[in-house]
């Protein structure tokens, strides 16, 4: 078994590192003061945002994601891992570099299963990072984390789908660049249970798609991106926005979902690395009782404890990404679901820890702490609860037997 990352991923992951250095992490607090000045927090970007973005082009640093297609930089998911992860470690630089969700994983929808005409008009742009996207599985009236219960109506009519029907947790469409969305419905309910469902793609300016509300998480509201709750009432699309075909919801929602959990997964590993550092930081200079912080046997023990179980879980998360390389997403599921659940309670671990130790100081502002713990708290229910993933793991393991 060999641990080594190929030269070509360890001259990205030093060149990747570079970047963040010297543009993404002085930029974080000039990020944040330039949303809280603008007169409005969803109807402009961050000028520092857009500057970045073109460094980012600039150094090649861009599209890392997207294995086994032109359009990406031609990396397995074994040698974005490692970047991932990197990028996780702010909550600014996966959009610095066009790998941020829920876009990273639309677009590979687009790449494999749209039109010319929809990759001319939708993936050229989210590739340049001129445009944003949103996907919209999830109800507010039905448990989604069983995606048979949705709701949604996608209609035919002549050549044309008509949707209705109500989504929330429809993340980064209340940014003003997001122009389109991918909609999860129902075109036949009387077909076999999981051939009911299609996608289909909606310019977000279609007459009938109406942002109700955008849902703060923990009292953040994730502007500009946000997570919307989204009306659809008699949406008229054409009928060739339909992805792959009416019925192939469910098996697109699995190629989907797939890479962007393994996404999350990397990105949180990032973010807990940094909860760590920050956490090792302030224990070697903070002093109570006669000693620093770091000299006390409890905080070493977090200290050790956070170190392994990061350790295991950045292994279990390139296992997985190895074997979707090698065995394809559907076979590597078990590990995926792993790791899904794995990483993000993980890193919930570290962070409180590292708030612990920071003290007062650690659910306040001053350190991306609380913001991080609130965001990856998400993550046992985003892509699907914890309990969901236990349970197919659980599948597999009985049959075996
Ligand atoms: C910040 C955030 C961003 C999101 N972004 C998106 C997005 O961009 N697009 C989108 O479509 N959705 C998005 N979601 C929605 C997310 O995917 C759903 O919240 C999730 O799938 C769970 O669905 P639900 O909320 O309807 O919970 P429910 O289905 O009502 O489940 C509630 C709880 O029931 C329990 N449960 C469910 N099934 C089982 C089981 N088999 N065994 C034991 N217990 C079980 C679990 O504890 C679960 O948390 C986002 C959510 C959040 C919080």
């Amino acid at each position: 078994m060999n641990f080594d990352f190929s030269p070509k991923v360890q001259e990205l992951q030093a060149r990747l590192t570079d970047f963040m250095n010297e543009v993404v992490y002085p930029n974080e607090k000039a990020y944040k003061e330039q949303l809280d000045q603008q007169e409005t927090r969803w109807s402009d970007i961050p000028p520092v945002m857009e500057e970045m973005k073109k460094k980012a082009k600039e150094a090649g640093l861009w599209n890392l994601f997207l294995p086994e297609s032109d359009h990406g930089a031609g990396l397995s998911n074994l040698e974005y891992a490692p970047l991932c992860e990197i990028m996780g470690r702010s909550f600014i630089a996966p959009e610095v570099f066009n790998c941020n969700a829920p876009d990273t994983g639309n677009m590979e929808v687009l790449v494999r299963y749209g039109k010319e005409e929809h990759k001319e008009k939708w993936l050229k742009p989210l590739l340049e990072g001129e445009i944003r996207s949103a996907f919209c599985m999830t109800e507010p009236d039905v448990a989604s984390s069983d995606a048979t219960n949705i709701q949604a109506e996608i209609r035919r009519d002549g050549d044309e789908y008509v949707i209705n029907g109500r989504k929330w947790w429809s993340s980064g469409a209340g940014d003003p660049r997001c122009k389109i969305l991918i909609v999860m419905g129902k075109t036949d309910p009387s077909a076999a249970r999981h051939e009911q469902q299609s996608m289909i793609l909606v310019p977000m300016d279609t007459p009938g798609v109406n942002v109700l509300r955008m849902l703060p998480v923990f009292g953040y509201d994730d502007a500009p991106h946000g997570h919307a709750e989204i009306e659809f009432k008699d949406v008229r699309v054409p009928a060739s926005n339909i992805l792959w075909g009416e019925g192939k919801g469910f098996a697109i929602a699995q190629g989907r979902l797939g890479p962007g959990r393994i996404h999350h997964c990397m990105r949180t590993i990032g973010a807990a690395e940094r909860a760590f550092e920050l956490m090792v930081k302030r224990a070697k200079e903070r002093v109570a009782f006669g000693k620093t912080i770091g000299e006390q046997g409890v905080v070493r023990e977090a200290i050790a404890n956070s170190r392994i179980e990061i350790e295991q879980a950045r292994l279990l998360t390139l296992k997985a990404a190895y074997m979707m390389d090698t065995v394809g997403n559907k076979v590597a599921k078990k590990e995926i679901a792993m790791i899904k659940v794995v990483a993000p309670q993980m890193a919930l671990n570290v962070i409180d820890r590292a708030i612990q130790v920071h003290g007062g100081a650690g659910v306040s502002e001053d350190f991306p702490l609380a913001y991080q713990y609130a965001g990856i708290r998400t993550l046992r229910l985003a892509d699907g609860p914890d309990e969901v993933h236990r349970e197919s793991i659980a599948k597999l393991e009985l049959r075996n037997y």
